[in-house]
């Protein structure tokens, strides 16, 4: 599957990521012991190189982070006073919950953070081999109360995937990672086991998630059985990482097939616009398009499940998706 931000093969099949995401991170015997360091300690103080292991050739997070801290010392960014906190949130990719200390193999890990520039993010990406792409973070990315909210990727790519987990199993989700809200990997997800509790309290055979994002809780309900999953949201780039995200889970999902219409010019929608249809054991149907006006081109359905952003009301779409047997603000 070709990378929509770097055209390499960042996206890869569910299956393949979720059969080689339990080793990934793990140390191997030839790694050095647990060296994690002081990530509030003063870079004077701090080892001046690290090791990559000699068998399997993976860095240790901290040592990738130090690495960072030089770097952005080197271009004037940061100097001897600052810690490995400084550098910002190191987010692994995939995402995935880890009792400890990840070791890093190429291009496994995501920078995000402030006070960085595009010839610092060029040479961190360049001399560090762990590093995939580095950016600027501005607050939370997404459409949040009605305004448009991104970073700004500086060097590498931004396509980051998140393993997701229910009781019916797992499923990947990939995201543009400076246009759409990061969740920090967790081993309880609790708003899949929400819409769980609403999908079988409810026996719903139709679904609709109505702010999907990337499309986590739609595909979600596809793999606990729900026969007919409708995906909606009016950020251009989380309806594309939706249509993008059908492909990877495909398989698991018992896609037979897809069908991708243009896509919309602008990157907030109004009128629904239907982008992508998928049939099989789920049908699968993909709007980008303003929650209030989406019932003008579908029908309402068993369950309508809102994940809106914490602290931002979501009357007017719980009143737009009334029809629905069940709305469930997750
Ligand atoms: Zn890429
Ligand atoms: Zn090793």
């Amino acid at each position: 599957m070709e990378c929509p931000c770097c055209g390499k093969s960042c996206a890869q099949a569910a299956e393949t990521v979720l059969s080689g995401v339990e080793d990934m991170y793990q140390a191997c015997g030839g790694c050095a012991g647990e060296n994690d360091l002081d990530k509030s300690a003063p870079l004077k103080g701090l080892p001046k190189e690290i090791e990559r292991c000699p068998e399997c050739g993976k860095a240790a997070l901290d040592g990738v982070m130090l690495e960072a801290l030089r770097i952005l010392k080197e271009v004037g960014l940061r100097d001897e006073k600052d810690c490995l906190k400084s550098v910002g949130w190191p987010l692994i990719c995939p995402g995935y919950p880890l009792a400890y200390s990840p070791r890093l193999g190429p291009r496994t890990l995501m920078l995000m953070g402030q006070g960085l520039s595009t010839r610092a993010a060029e040479e961190i990406v360049e001399r560090i081999p762990e590093v995939k792409g580095v950016i600027l973070s501005r607050r939370v990315s997404g459409m949040v109360d009605g305004k448009a909210q991104e970073g700004e990727l500086l060097a590498g790519c931004d396509i980051r995937a998140d393993v997701i987990r229910g009781s019916a199993g797992e499923i990947v989700i990939y995201k543009s990672q400076s246009k759409i809200h990061v969740e920090f990997p967790r081993s309880r997800n609790l708003k899949v086991e929400a819409l769980e509790r609403h999908l079988f309290q409810a026996r719903s055979r139709s679904v609709v998630d109505a702010l999907c994002g990337p499309g986590t809780l739609g595909l979600m309900a596809g793999l606990m059985g729900a026969k007919k999953a409708v995906l909606n949201d009016i950020w251009l780039p989380a309806v594309e990482n939706v249509v993008l995200n059908i492909e990877v889970n495909k398989d698991l999902l018992g896609v037979e097939k897809i069908e991708r219409f243009p896509m919309p010019k602008k990157k907030i929608g109004d009128e629904p616009v239907l982008v992508c249809r998928a049939s099989g054991a789920c049908d699968i149907e993909v709007y980008h398009g303003d929650l209030k006006k989406l019932f003008t081109v579908i029908e309402p359905a068993d369950l309508c499940v809102i994940d809106q952003f914490p602290g931002i009301s979501t009357k007017e779409m719980e009143t737009a998706c009334c029809k629905c047997r069940r709305v469930a603000v997750i």
